[in-house]
Order: structure tokens, then C-alpha cells, then sequence
């Protein structure tokens, strides 16, 4: 009942929907990413996913932060906006400006009944959704729970799991370490298909694959990248795909995550050794000159 469709990701894959500027574009045009900041001693995640986010072409990129953080990410940011969002009812707040058409949340966030909150009132808003790490992670209690919110909604969710956060949320479906590359390819589907998120199972052979079946293998990535907060810029250029996606429809949320997860690769292939999570985000512009 699993479509077999498994494709290797290559540009061939997504490139035809990939956005492009507009020659007649503004910034309005170009979708609006909300990044969702820890507190003050967890904020570099965040900023790491919004230079990814603007990266990717994005818009505008807004950071939510909490009130104890917010002088540490307005003075470490610049093209990149800080709002003061307490909690899950600011976040919803914030979120019904349905402009604002795509928000990343978990890195940085902590574990506990606070980020849940904070996961839900993004999946009942119309945006698409990214949840990483911590906000994964939250729901390892409680994964229907988690499953009900995505499955109810309209705008794509994707789920951003290393094999950790994996285990942690689908334990019947987690594939052995280090085991046959295939049942990470069958996990991935089976987990997309049971929380109806787009999954991007991360690792040396990131799968992305989606509700319906269809499944993408990256191959190449650069071993420099098993290094602190390559993820959270990942989820961050998802965001900002996203973000543009779903102005008009152009990049489905499967075709998105594939493009995010080969450039996050190329760019850290691009670069070579040495490679900290930082430098992906600026390496971007030298990969997109390659493929235009
Ligand atoms: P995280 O586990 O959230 O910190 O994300 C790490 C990022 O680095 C993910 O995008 C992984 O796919 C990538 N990554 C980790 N280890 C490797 C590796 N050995 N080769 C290629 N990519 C990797
Ligand atoms: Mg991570």
C-alpha cells in the first residue's frame, strides 16, 4: 500500500520547482519564516536556522524569542527581525498574521509540557510547520498526540528527526544502527505515513520521504557536517522553502525538504574541511551559482 517510489536526491529531482526570484519580486513575495528562540542560554540554535532561512531566499525572517532573550538575539542579528514571544498564546498570536506562512520550532527549545504547547499552537495556525529536536523530542510521551495535530491540518508539517529523535518518536519503527540502509528508506515511509508529516530522517544518507509514499536518498553529504548545529540551520532552510512554497504553491513540501537537505550537503561539500555549522548558511550563495 506504500507507493515504491524512492528517487535518488539530485537536482533533477526538485530544480524545475525550485524558487527563483522574481524579476518583479519584493520581499512580500518572498514568503515570511518565524524561527521560534530557547531562552537566553539556548539561542544560537535559532539564529544558526535563521541564516539558513534567509539563505534559501526567504522573505523576511522574524526570530521569536522569549523576553530574556531577546536583547542577546536583536544584538546578534541584523537583516533578521526579534519579536518578544512568551509562550504558546504569543505564539499563536503571532502566527495569525497568516503572512507570517512558515515557522521552525525545537532547536533550542528544551523538553517538556511548555514546548508542546508551543508545537501545537504552530500546528493549529495556517502555516507550514518545521519541528526539530526539542520539539520532537517533547512529544515522546505522547506521539498521537502529536500525530492528531498534523493530521488535522491543511499547510504541510515536516518532522526534521536525527536517528535519535527518531527512535525517541516512532520506537516500533526505528531502524538498527548502523543497520540495512533499506529499513531506514521503509522506517522513514512508515513514519510519514503514521504522523502524516513530511519526514526528513537526517544521518550520512539523509531519507526524506513523504505521506504518500515518495521517498528521496541523499547521497554525499560531507561527513564535516556531524558537527554542532548543522541541523538547526537544516530546519531553517527548510522553513524558508517552505515560506515560499506556500505563497503559490510553486515547491510541493516533499520537492522543499529534498532541495533543502541536497543544499545543505552541497554547501558543506562545497566548503571542504573545517566545516562549522555557520559556514553552510554562507556557502549557500556558491551552490546556487552552480546550479543556475
Ligand atoms: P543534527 O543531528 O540535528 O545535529 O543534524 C546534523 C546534520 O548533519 C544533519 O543534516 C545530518 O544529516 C548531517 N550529518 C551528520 N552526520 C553526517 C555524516 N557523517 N555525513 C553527512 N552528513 C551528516
Ligand atoms: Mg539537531
Amino acid at each position: 500500500d506504500i507507493a515504491p517510489r524512492a528517487y535518488a536526491n539530485e537536482p533533477s529531482l526538485w530544480l524545475g520547482d525550485f524558487p527563483w526570484p522574481e524579476p518583479g519580486g519584493h520581499k512580500y513575495s518572498r514568503g515570511h519564516a518565524v524561527i521560534v528562540s530557547g531562552p537566553a542560554d539556548a539561542t544560537g540554535a535559532a539564529r544558526l536556522a535563521a541564516r539558513g532561512a534567509l539563505r534559501v531566499g526567504a522573505g523576511l525572517v522574524t526570530v521569536a524569542s522569549p523576553e530574556d532573550a531577546l536583547s542577546i538575539n536583536a544584538s546578534q542579528l541584523t537583516a533578521i527581525m526579534v519579536r518578544s514571544v512568551d509562550g504558546a498564546k504569543d505564539l499563536a498570536e503571532l502566527l495569525s498574521d497568516t503572512r507570517k506562512n512558515a515557522v521552525v520550532l525545537g532547536p533550542g527549545l528544551g523538553v517538556g509540557k511548555a514546548a508542546c504547547k508551543m508545537v501545537q499552537a504552530a500546528l493549529e495556525s495556517p502555516a507550514a510547520v518545521v519541528v526539530d529536536a526539542d520539539g520532537l523530542t517533547s512529544f515522546a510521551d505522547a506521539p498521537e498526540k502529536l500525530f492528531k495535530a498534523v493530521k488535522a491540518r491543511q499547510a504541510p508539517t515536516v518532522f526534521t528527526p536525527h536517528m535519535g529523535e527518531f527512535a525517541r518518536l516512532f520506537p516500533d519503527l526505528s531502524p538498527k544502527e548502523g543497520g540495512d540502509p533499506a529499513s531506514k528508506l521503509d522506517a522513514a515511509r512508515e513514519a510519514a505515513k503514521a504522523s502524516g508529516a513530511v519526514i526528513a530522517l537526517k544521518g550520512s544518507d539523509t531519507v526524506v520521504a513523504a505521506p504518500d509514499g515518495r521517498a528521496s536518498i541523499n547521497a554525499d553529504a560531507s561527513p564535516w557536517l556531524a558537527t554542532a548545529g548543522t541541523g538547526d540551520v537544516l530546519a531553517g532552510m527548510i522553513g524558508g522553502l517552505m515560506a515560499q512554497e506556500m505563497l503559490d504553491e510553486a515547491m510541493p513540501a516533499f520537492e522543499a525538504v529534498s532541495a533543502a537537505v541536497w543544499l545543505h550537503g552541497a554547501a558543506a561539500r562545497a566548503f571542504g574541511p573545517g566545516l562549522i555549522s555557520e559556514d553552510v548558511p554562507e556557502m549557500l550563495p556558491d551552490v546556487f551559482r552552480e546550479l543556475l
